[in-house]
């Protein structure tokens, strides 16, 4: 598919137009900015027949962040995120990351709900329609092997590489979720569902890759929120092929608290590796001591058993895994180090 199919364009005015419109037309798709889905559309992986726009809903587009929490809603852009003084001086690992999201005209377009709802991707799934056509698709379309585990049963190990998750999964954030039966709100880590288990079946707490988002029927996130942390110091790093306009290689996002000579907190998340943004878990025990050779040597454990980086990408997914490892491990001494 190389032209757009045709759809029909819905533009709502207020939320409850939104929840309306996805409740009359159940095979539609919300469009932010576009910059993932339409690109799909294109390469015919997905053909809504009819998009929403979200993006005159007053109510998604109001951003606040302060000393004591941030929220933003679903239609704010990237660009809004990255240039607001509140969230650059209070959450810098979310200003960092939404900064580094693409190139300036995706980040003038793309918005927050689109990024947290970004599809997984994979080689064998981000391609023309006449590419995996030769290749006779693969499970996450209308095939029926996977070409990276080709003995996974039912499993897709395709990869999350949205930017936003991790630095707001080290805020504990939450997010707001509507739809036809009413709103809900739900911690961020909880949204992901891609686990690529296999021979379970699938539930609205556990994927199978396929689907790897919590959202029920014609629900859609409305906003993200998180309270702050007093003291704690956030950044976000990440690696790409083309670095002024790429999809992470992998991203880390780290925050932590220093007190004295002692590191309090530790919390770190990465994406661009798993079926889902990970927060590794098992932190904790690192903290309470000196930032020193120990805590080092537990991180870099801690990456090799949670980071899993399949062959996704064209980077190996061994590779993927060692840069997340280092990644982590130079932000977390850059953010100890730095006075404050
Ligand atoms: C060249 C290129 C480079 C890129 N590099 C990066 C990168 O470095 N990092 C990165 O994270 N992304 C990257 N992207 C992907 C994309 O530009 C961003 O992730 C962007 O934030 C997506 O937001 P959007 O509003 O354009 O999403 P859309 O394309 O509008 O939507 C994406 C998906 O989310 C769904 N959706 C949208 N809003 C909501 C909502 N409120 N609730 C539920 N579902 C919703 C849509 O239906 C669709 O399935 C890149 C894209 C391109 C083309
Ligand atoms: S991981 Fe397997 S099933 Fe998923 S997109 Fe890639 S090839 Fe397809």
């Amino acid at each position: 598919m190389d032209a757009l199919p045709p759809f029909d364009v819905v533009r709502p005015r207020s939320l409850d137009e939104v929840i309306v419109a996805r409740a009359a037309h159940g095979e539609s798709r919300l469009l932010g900015g576009g910059t993932d889905l339409v690109v799909n559309i294109r390469r015919g992986i997905v053909a809504p027949p009819v998009l929403i726009d979200i993006n005159g809903v007053p109510e998604l587009r109001t951003i606040k962040a302060d000393a004591s929490a941030i929220e933003i809603g679903a239609a704010v852009t990237l660009a809004e995120v990255a240039a607001h003084p509140g969230v650059a001086r209070h959450y810098l690992v979310v200003a960092e990351a939404a900064g580094h999201i693409a190139g300036p005209t995706h980040r003038n377009m793309g918005t927050v709900g689109g990024n947290l709802c970004l599809d997984t991707r994979c080689i064998y799934y981000n391609q023309s329609e006449w590419w995996r056509a030769a290749n006779r698709h693969c499970l996450k379309t209308t095939g029926t092997v996977c070409h990276v585990a080709p003995k996974s049963r039912s499993v897709c190990f395709a990869t999350f590489s949205g930017d936003l998750a991790p630095a707001l999964l080290v805020f504990d954030a939450e997010i707001d979720i509507a739809g036809p039966a009413g709103r809900r709100t739900l911690p961020l880590a909880d949204l992901y569902i891609g686990y690529a288990r296999q021979d379970e079946p699938v539930t609205q707490t556990r994927g199978d890759g396929k689907y790897f988002l919590a959202l029920r029927p014609g629900e859609f996130v409305t906003a993200v929120r998180a309270k702050n942390t007093p003291g704690l110091r956030s950044a976000y790093d990440k690696i790409r092929i083309r670095r002024s306009i790429e999809y992470p290689v992998t991203g880390v996002a780290v925050a932590l608290r220093r007190d004295g000579d002692t590191l309090a907190d530790l919390r770190v998340a990465f994406t661009g590796t798993n079926p889902r943004p990970v927060r590794l878990s098992g932190t904790a025990a690192l903290c309470g001591g000196p930032l020193d050779a120990r805590v080092l040597a537990g991180l870099d454990a801690l990456v090799r058993d949670q980071i899993m980086a399949m062959k996704t990408t064209f980077t190996p997914g061994h590779y993927r895994r060692r840069v997340a490892g280092v990644l982590a491990r130079r932000l977390v001494q850059r953010l100890f180090e730095v006075a404050y």
